[in-house]
């Protein structure tokens, strides 16, 4: 049967401190337990030394610790790790550790599956089972970080959202994760150094906006023409650029903060001269930078990345307008924990 017990990483420490003067305890009790559950990582009730035997077995018969367990890790010879992550219920995600000389970066996943249909994305291939609980995000950032003090001796130095799942999609959680990370009884990171990655939901980007957020936001765009975007992320129907274009201004106008654009060329897909002026336009708009991101095959070859002279003709026309830009190669390939690879193979 399944527990009816509350998992007590859902709660806040306020409300904790709350639950505990309800049951005739004080206050201070909640800051005590929420210290072993979040800067101790507590895993059980028992081992919280402190707590007296009475009031460990009240929240024994109340509540849950659920955590992560990492099922696996992969790691691949570019020193790019991988993490299959067993949730509570069984279902597992996977998030990824990316070393390069100046930085590590933790890749982390914000729901089981996806509800998106990117068609060269592996993840679109698996049905979106459920959104990622805010502990469950936070705990893949600290396996991360674990694994990066022990395999390269340096704390994680940045996040991003480009793991399974669309963020914007499981937003409050994400949020919620993000505050943890970013507190000094979490991590204490610097927003500026987290990324939430996005398909584009314009609705979303707008209220992430008016929440003043202080994280970075690159946007998955892949083409600046609604029928070729359409084509390759049929969501695109339902949230077309110009929607995508009036959010990002009001994200700009708000936040100051300069938009990443990811963007993968393939051939006969998105490699036309009028592929590349659209984009020119596309980048007007808005302060941003281009990351043009090496293609992942995922498939049978429906999907092929573009000559490096198409490349090399974006690159130019980018640069040639101004615009900054960069080649992203991709890491990890070896243990398909490469962008747009995440898909519990194993
Ligand atoms: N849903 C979010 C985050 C997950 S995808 C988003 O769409 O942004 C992270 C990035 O990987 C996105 O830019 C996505 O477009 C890209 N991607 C997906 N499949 C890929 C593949 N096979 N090769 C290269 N990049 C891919």
């Amino acid at each position: 049967m399944k527990s009816k017990k509350k998992d007590i990483r859902a709660l806040t420490k306020e409300q904790l401190r709350e639950f505990f003067v309800s049951s005739g305890d004080k206050a201070f009790r909640g800051n005590q337990v929420y210290e072993w559950l979040w800067s101790k990582g507590a895993h059980s009730f028992e081992s919280m030394t402190n707590i007296s035997k009475d009031t460990r077995e009240i929240l024994e018969d109340n509540f849950v610790i659920n955590h992560i367990k990492v099922d696996q890790m992969q790691r691949s010879t570019d020193g790019t790790i991988k993490n299959a992550v067993r949730l509570h219920d069984g279902l597992v995600v996977e998030s990824v550790l990316i070393p390069t000389p100046s930085r590590t970066t933790a890749c982390v996943s914000s729901q089981v599956g996806c509800s998106l249909d990117c068609r060269f994305c592996a993840t679109s291939r698996l049905k979106r089972m459920r959104n990622l609980n805010p502990d469950e995000i936070y705990d893949q950032v600290i396996a991360i970080d674990n694994e990066s003090r022990l395999y390269h001796n340096r704390p994680l130095s940045n996040i991003v959202f480009m793991g399974m799942g669309e963020p914007l999609m499981n937003y409050n959680n994400v949020l919620k994760a993000i505050d943890k990370i970013t507190s000094p009884e979490g991590l204490g990171m610097s927003p500026k150094r987290i990324t939430v990655s996005t398909s584009g939901v314009p609705k979303m980007i707008k209220k992430m906006a008016d929440d003043e957020v202080r994280f970075k936001l690159a946007v998955s765009l892949h083409s600046a023409i609604d029928e070729v975007r359409t084509n390759i992320m049929p969501f695109n129907e339902n949230f077309p650029l110009a929607d995508l274009k009036e959010a990002l201004e009001y994200w700009y106008e708000k936040t100051k903060s300069r938009i990443t654009y990811e963007y993968v060329v393939w051939e006969g897909i998105n490699d036309r001269k009028e592929d590349i002026d659209a984009l020119l336009r596309f980048c007007s708009y808005v302060p941003c930078k281009v990351n043009l991101i090496e293609y992942n095959p995922i498939d049978d070859g429906e999907f092929q990345q573009a000559s490096n002279a198409t490349i090399e003709n974006y690159i130019n026309a980018l640069e040639s307008r101004g615009f900054v830009v960069n080649v992203r190669r991709s890491r990890g390939k070896d243990i398909d924990a490469a962008c747009g690879q995440l898909a519990n193979k194993t």
